[in-house]
Order: C-alpha cells, then structure tokens, then sequence
C-alpha cells in the first residue's frame, strides 16, 4: 500500500516539476479593484480625519489598571456568549454546489525545517475546516523546497489535495541594496541589548518585510482574490461547517482576524510618524469609516502609546489572516508599503507585518469590511482565540475566553477596545 502511495506522490511532484515553467516571476500589474480606489474628500472632511488621528483616545488622568479590568470584562462577556456561525442568509454550507468555489488559498511561507510543524496546523485545519472544502495550499520559500519536504507535505493531505510549492525570487526577499548594513547592525545590537527578539536575525526582518511588501505579488497568487495564512505549529479548535472563503467574498469582507494584541514600542518607535507623513502627502486615502480608536487607544498600556509615538501598537496577529489581495494589490497599499520600505524600518528597527498591514487596514478599509472570526478557535503559542460554542456539535478543546495561560499576559489583549470603539451594532450582531 505504501508503495502505490509514495509512487502517486512521486507523479504528482513530477507533475508538478513540469508545470512550474508557467510560474515567470514577472510581477503582475496592479489591480486597482475599484472598491479600493480612494474618493476625493473636502478640506473639511480631511482636517476632520486628522484630528481623530492626532489625539489619543482617552484624556489625560486614565487609570490603566481600571481600564485593563473593564476591558477583559468585556472581553470575557463577548467571548462567553454562545457563538455559532455568522447570522448572514448568504452562508455557502458544506456539501453544496458552491462550497469550496471561491478564488482562494491556504497560503504557508515556510522553511524546510519547518515540516514537521506545518502538519501539525494543516491537519487541524483539514479536520475543522478544510476536509470538507478541498482549498488548495501554496508553500512559499526563500530557498528551494526540498523532495522530502513535498513529499512530506502530500503525505499528511488526502490524495485529493491540490498543493503548489514555489520560490521566492531573491530581489523580493533580501535586504535591498540601499539599507546601510553597518547601520543596520548597529542599531540592533542596541535592540538586542534592549531583549527585543529577532533583531539581530536577518531572516526575520527579510521575512517582516516580503509579508508587508511583496507576498501579494508571487506569481503563484495572480489567480487568487483570497488568502489564508497558515503558520507552524498553530492549532484550529472548532468545527466550521460553512465557506470562509465565500462568507468573505460575499459579504465585501477585506480581512479576516482572530486575534489582536498589543506589540513591543521598541520595534515600530518611528512607525506611527512616519506613517503620518504619508497620511499628510494622501489625505484622501484615509476611509471615513476607518478603525481609528484602535489606533489611538492609549489607556491600557500607555506605554506602549507614548512609546511608539502616538500608536497604541494594537494590531492583527497576522500568523492568521485572511487578506483580500486586491486590497493588498491595490495602488493605494502598495503606494503606503513602498513609502514605508524606503524609509528602511523594516531593517533600522524591527517594524512587523502585523503592525505595517493592521494600521493600513484600520486607516484605509471600511471597519465594517474588517472581521473576527469569533467562532474560529485559534492559537498560536501563547495567545488563544477560543469561543464558547456547542460542545457536543463542535467538540471545542480550549477554554471559552481564555485569552492567554499566563494572568501577567492579559495585559497584551487589544480585542476589547476593537469590541467596545470600533465594531458597530451589526458586527455584534454577526454571532
Ligand atoms: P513569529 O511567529 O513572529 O515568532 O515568527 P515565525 O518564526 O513563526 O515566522 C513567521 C512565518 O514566517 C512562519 O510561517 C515561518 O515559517 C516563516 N519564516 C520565518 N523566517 C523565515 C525564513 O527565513 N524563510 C522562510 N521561508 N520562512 C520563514
Ligand atoms: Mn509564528
């Protein structure tokens, strides 16, 4: 039996070998789907906007720890309410005709060495969701996959899986050719010395910054609308018996989150201003309806508020997302991320994906287009994204609204200022 299995897989990766001349690196011109292509707005409505982006949240006098207590109330109510699926007439079930129909991927930037731990999150995300659907996966590397990596991967998937595995062209990886190495060095030797993880790894910051910039554009996703990120070592908890994909589709969702947290003010000290800076040079890219408040929420942990400079530092835990590409692909995005890129953050600090694509979305897309997934159950190492739902339906294993096992962590959830500044009446009542 094993035979007739590992031989079907050495076909299917010949196959694969032979097909893969189609995938030129040629980037894809820019989409501009025109739901992203920014209005033209009055004086007053863009010195409206800017003020909400120049103040923080909360006045002078807060009482962080009143607010901290407040907040995980909050957070603890919404995650304790039963959640089943979301209450749209339009959810494409398992088993009819239009299940597993949308343009869309699982979508894994990964290492060789990472196997092992890539399985362990696509089987729970077989078993919860995707069994039942037959997305396909797209396994992205800096450095060729080897055999044993692919055949590892066809192993752990039904034989039906459809599964592509490509290379990341070097020029949209590495370092480019104008960050001052020596520079560059020197200032993460000092935010080593400060204990921020991953300064001095290059690989991270290359990483950091092909996630911001350039995944959107890898010949392998020209044929996509949607992509969900899968990390290793990740778990998915509970049942999903209903198409993210065409939920996302059909109700204009942009993004798709579990969790958001705050981020370490020492890796994104001058992201905000410089962020504001591009604000001031497109005033029209802001949306009306922007997520603002989370952005300049700065009463559980001012800290973090003053430290980055006037940025709350909540953003998507993008080690699961589900982007929209046309947003990604937009002019206006890609307008924000070059701008950023030249500024050299992701290489003279540590700016994340996380906090580069959470504060585009919240300044530039609808708040109402942006989604938890309350009833995805969710986690990566150490933080949980865990609803209450039908226990003898769902067979949940983690604890509903247990956030984090260790109680000095709790600080870090943002969730509850998303629940009480930013989700309208309609997004509560999605669940
Ligand atoms: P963390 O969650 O922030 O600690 O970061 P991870 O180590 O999980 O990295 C984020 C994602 O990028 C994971 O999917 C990793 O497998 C992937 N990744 C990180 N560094 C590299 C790299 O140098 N090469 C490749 N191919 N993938 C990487
Ligand atoms: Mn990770």
């Amino acid at each position: 039996h094993y035979d007739t299995v590992s031989s079907a897989i050495d076909e299917k990766l010949s196959q694969m070998s032979n097909s893969r001349t189609g995938d030129s690196s040629s980037q894809p011109g820019l989409e501009n789907a025109p739901e992203f292509i920014p209005t033209t707005k009055s004086t007053e409505i863009i010195n409206k906007l800017m003020e909400r982006l120049e103040k923080p949240l909360y006045d002078d006098g807060i009482d962080s720890r009143q607010i901290l207590r407040k907040n995980k109330e909050t957070y603890a109510s919404v995650l304790r309410t039963k959640i089943d699926e979301p209450n749209v007439d339009n959810l494409v079930k398992a088993g009819s005709d239009e299940a597993g129909t949308a343009k869309a991927t699982f979508l894994c930037l990964v290492r060789n060495e990472d196997l092992d731990g890539i399985i362990k999150s696509i089987q729970t995300l077989q078993e919860t969701f995707n069994n039942e659907f037959n997305y396909p996966y797209t396994f992205l590397n800096d450095d060729e996959f080897t055999e044993e990596f692919k055949k590892g991967i066809l192993n752990a998937l039904p034989a039906k899986a459809s599964v592509r595995f490509g290379k990341i062209e070097d020029s949209d990886w590495e370092m480019p050719a104008w960050i001052d190495i020596g520079d560059y060095q020197k200032k993460m030797e000092a935010l080593d010395e400060q204990g921020v993880g991953h300064a001095k790894q290059l690989s991270y910051h290359n990483m950091c910054r092909y996630y911001s910039k350039n995944f959107h554009h890898h010949p392998m996703l020209r044929d996509y609308k949607f992509a969900w990120r899968v990390e290793p070592g990740v778990s998915f908890y509970c049942q999903i018996d209903y198409d993210v994909f065409k939920f996302m589709e059909m109700n204009n969702k942009v993004y798709g989150f579990t969790l958001n947290l705050y981020d370490n003010p020492l890796t994104v000290e001058t992201l905000w201003p410089t962020v504001m800076e591009f604000v001031r040079e497109h005033p029209d890219y802001l949306h009306e309806n922007g997520a603002f408040e989370w952005l300049k929420e700065n009463g559980q942990k001012p800290d973090n508020y003053n430290g980055a400079n006037g940025y709350s530092t909540c953003h998507f835990w993008t080690n699961f997302e589900i982007t929209n590409l046309d947003f990604l692909r937009s002019q206006l995005y890609q307008d924000y991320v070059d701008f950023l890129d030249q500024r050299g953050g992701f290489y003279y600090e540590r700016w994340g994906d996380a906090p580069v694509r959470s504060i585009a979305l919240a300044l530039f897309a609808d708040k109402d287009s942006i989604h938890w997934f309350r009833d995805i159950g969710y986690s990566h190492m150490p933080y949980t994204n865990c609803p209450k739902r039908d226990e003898e339906k769902y067979r949940a294993q983690c604890v509903p609204g247990k956030f984090v096992p260790w109680g000095n962590l709790e600080a870090e959830n943002c969730q509850a200022t998303w629940i009480k500044y930013v989700m309208s009446e309609d997004q509560m009542d999605l669940y």
